[in-house]
Parts: C-alpha cells; sequence; structure tokens
C-alpha cells in the first residue's frame, strides 16, 4: 500500500490524469500478475528488449492520445526477434499518420499471453454516484460489446463475492473449460478482482480503471492491457 501511495503522490500534479507505466506499477504494488515487458524509443532497444523474452513478442505503440491500439494497427502480435525493428518503425509510422501531433512515448515489448489456452477477460471499475467504486467483471477482448456478459459488485468485494462475479456471467462455462478445454484458473480471477478492488478501496483518487483483456489461462492470469484514471 506504501508502494502504491508513493505512485500516486508522484502523479499527483501531472495534467493527464490517464497512468501509462505508473498504472502497471500500481497494479504490481498489489500483486496483480503482468507479462514481462518493457517501453522503449528505439527499434535497437526494442530489439533487445525482445531477446531477452522468450519466444516471439507483442508490440503496442505507448501514446496518452491513442486510447484503442488495435484499432489504428497499433498492436502487433507474434513479432520474431528480426522483426522488431522494422514493426518498430510501422508502428510508429501509424500512429503519426494517424495523429500527427500525438504525444508518443514508446513502443512496448511484452511477452505473449497464452490466447490457445487462455479467455481473454475483462475487470474494471467505475466510480458510481449512488453506489461508490462498482467493480465489474466480464467476458473480455472482442466479445465484450458484442455479448455485453458482464456484471458488478460494490468494491470493496469479499472472496465469495468475487467468486459470484466468475460463476454468473453467461460465459462462465467457457472459464469452466467448455468443450474439452482446460479449466481457467478461477482461484486466480478471483484474487485479481479482490486485489483490484482492494486497491480502489484503499485510494479514493483512483477514478475507473479497465483491465482488457486479463488473459485467463489453465496456469495463471496476466493483465495484458490496462488503462488507468486518477482525478
Ligand atoms: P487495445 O485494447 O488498446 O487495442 P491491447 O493491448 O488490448 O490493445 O491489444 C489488443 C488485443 O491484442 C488484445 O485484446 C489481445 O487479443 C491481443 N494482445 C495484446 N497483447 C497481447 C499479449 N501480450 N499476448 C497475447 N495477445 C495479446
Ligand atoms: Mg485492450
Amino acid at each position: 500500500k506504501d508502494a502504491a501511495r508513493a505512485i500516486l503522490e508522484r502523479v499527483e500534479d501531472r495534467s493527464d490524469n490517464r497512468l501509462g507505466v505508473e498504472a502497471m506499477e500500481l497494479l504490481d504494488a498489489y500483486g496483480i500478475p503482468m507479462p514481462d515487458s518493457e517501453i522503449v524509443d528505439a527499434p535497437e532497444d526494442a530489439r533487445a528488449v525482445a531477446e531477452e523474452i522468450d519466444g516471439d513478442v507483442v508490440m503496442k505503440i505507448v501514446s496518452p492520445d491513442i486510447l484503442h491500439k488495435s484499432d489504428i494497427g497499433g498492436v502487433a502480435v507474434g513479432v520474431a526477434d528480426d522483426e522488431v525493428a522494422d514493426t518498430y518503425e510501422t508502428l510508429i509510422t501509424r500512429a503519426r499518420n494517424y495523429q500527427p501531433d500525438a504525444n508518443l512515448l514508446g513502443v512496448q515489448v511484452q511477452e505473449m499471453a497464452d490466447l490457445d489456452s487462455g479467455t481473454e477477460t475483462i475487470v474494471g471499475m467505475n466510480r458510481d454516484p449512488q453506489f461508490g467504486p462498482l467493480m465489474m467483471f466480464g467476458l473480455g477482448g472482442i466479445f465484450v460489446e458484442v455479448l455485453e456478459d458482464t456484471t458488478f459488485r460494490v468494491a470493496p468485494v469479499s472472496e465469495t463475492e468475487a467468486r459470484e462475479m466468475t460463476e454468473e456471467i453467461k460465459t462462465a462455462p467457457l472459464l469452466r473449460g467448455a468443450r474439452g478445454r482446460d479449466p481457467a484458473d478461477l482461484d486466480g480471477i478471483v484474487e485479481t478482482i479482490q486485489r483490484l478492488s482492494q486497491l480502489v478501496a484503499d485510494f479514493p483518487a483512483i477514478m475507473e480503471f479497465d483491465i482488457n483483456p486479463l488473459v485467463a489461462t489453465p496456469d495463471g492470469v496476466a493483465a495484458v492491457d490496462i488503462r488507468l484514471t486518477v482525478d
């Protein structure tokens, strides 16, 4: 909690309320698992980071002005080490074309989550004027808009409430291992919902956040994409 407080104090006077790197630091302070990643601002640095990470990597444009990265071609999945430098240039060019005056902080080079065995879920929070901090859980990725399969609880949520959330969405059978798939790490999801609900209960300055996706595989969960706003 002290680590999280220090991070929030550091960003207090900033004009931009949407946190990038600091959002990851906050989640890390509350023990939320994330794929290995680093943000770089040169193609050769991107390559060096990719070589440190096992297998292919994901590369994403990092900019407070670009919220939906894949909409502008700002996410490259499954990039091999020898493609990393070119991909860096491609992502920067796309972002520049999309918005010439965008503040580009660099490119995130991230370890791949296993989407073959994993399910994309979403965990979020919004402060509701009536109910206070509302935790949301649902199916993530491209399905979230189509299926509107989400459920809500007021933070902080108990373990029982967090478990209920994972059980009451329509697509819960998917997480439990429908059609011969291995079940997702439900305990990991429950723990993540609880820890995040504790984070927002501890810090009223956090106005909203979205983890989309939180990838849940049989072996664990990983917060792959995070948006977080402070007041
Ligand atoms: P945005 O939501 O801004 O478009 P994301 O970081 O969520 O950007 O990436 C978009 C999609 O790309 C994700 O929903 C997921 O399907 C895929 N993706 C992103 N990062 C990873 C990763 N580390 N491993 C596997 N797939 C990823
Ligand atoms: Mg996303």
